[in-house]
């Protein structure tokens, strides 16, 4: 099988892996009731340019070969490096949903009995499900062998975290002010110890 069908294949399996994290926990959030909503046209631009970036565009790749002049050769270690970034995604991706359980939202938002979730992979960064979309665009970036494929992964994850992480940040401290203060205090935001 050629290289680069190989790799959509991986990326195919990945998004499979995603959806079957996401689907629990949009079910289980669904029961309990949000007490502050923060939604906004922002955030919406935010989630939109991500789901383009990490899914539209690497989807359309992945079927139907678009766009063909980006298109270079894949190599086997690109593929493997590729899945090894998109396992770890997954992964952290996993644990970040087990971790907040009912404080999971799509967007920015507060829910009935909020809790301060500061341990597991929350111990180390405060953002860490970000964390994962940012390995999560690594590892199309070295699955599909398409320049503009790749460089779509990060701006859509860029685009995201970048509009949105001081507004959630700000609704933290609204809500749990010096508690959150402190968290963020022995914290980082999506590379422990280093951002
Ligand atoms: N930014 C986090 C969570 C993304 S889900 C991450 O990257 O892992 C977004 C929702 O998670 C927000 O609406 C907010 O209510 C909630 N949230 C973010 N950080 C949290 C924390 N430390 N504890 C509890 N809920 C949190």
């Amino acid at each position: 099988m050629a290289l680069v069908s190989l790799g959509k294949i991986i990326w195919a399996m990945g998004v499979v892996a995603w959806y079957l994290i996401r689907r629990p926990a949009e079910r289980r959030a669904r029961r309990h009731r949000i007490v502050s909503n923060q939604r906004s046209t922002r955030d919406k631009v935010g989630l939109v340019s991500a789901s383009v970036g990490l899914g539209l565009i690497p989807g359309l790749f992945a079927l139907t070969g678009f766009p063909h002049e980006a298109t270079y050769s894949a190599r086997p270690i690109s593929l493997l490096l590729g899945a090894v970034l998109y396992a770890a995604a997954m992964w952290i991706f996993r644990r970040t949903h087990k971790e907040l359980g009912k404080n999971w939202s799509i967007s920015l938002e507060i829910r009935e009995e909020h809790e301060l979730i500061a341990s597991g992979p929350y111990a180390l960064v405060r953002h860490p499900m970000y964390t994962s979309f940012l390995l999560m665009a690594g590892g199309q970036a070295f699955l599909l062998a398409n320049w503009i494929v790749g460089l779509a992964g990060f701006a859509g994850f860029a685009v995201l975290f970048f509009l949105r992480v001081d507004k959630e940040e700000q609704m933290m401290l609204e809500f749990f002010g010096s508690r959150y203060r402190e968290y963020m205090r022995r914290t980082k935001r999506i590379i422990p110890y280093v951002y």
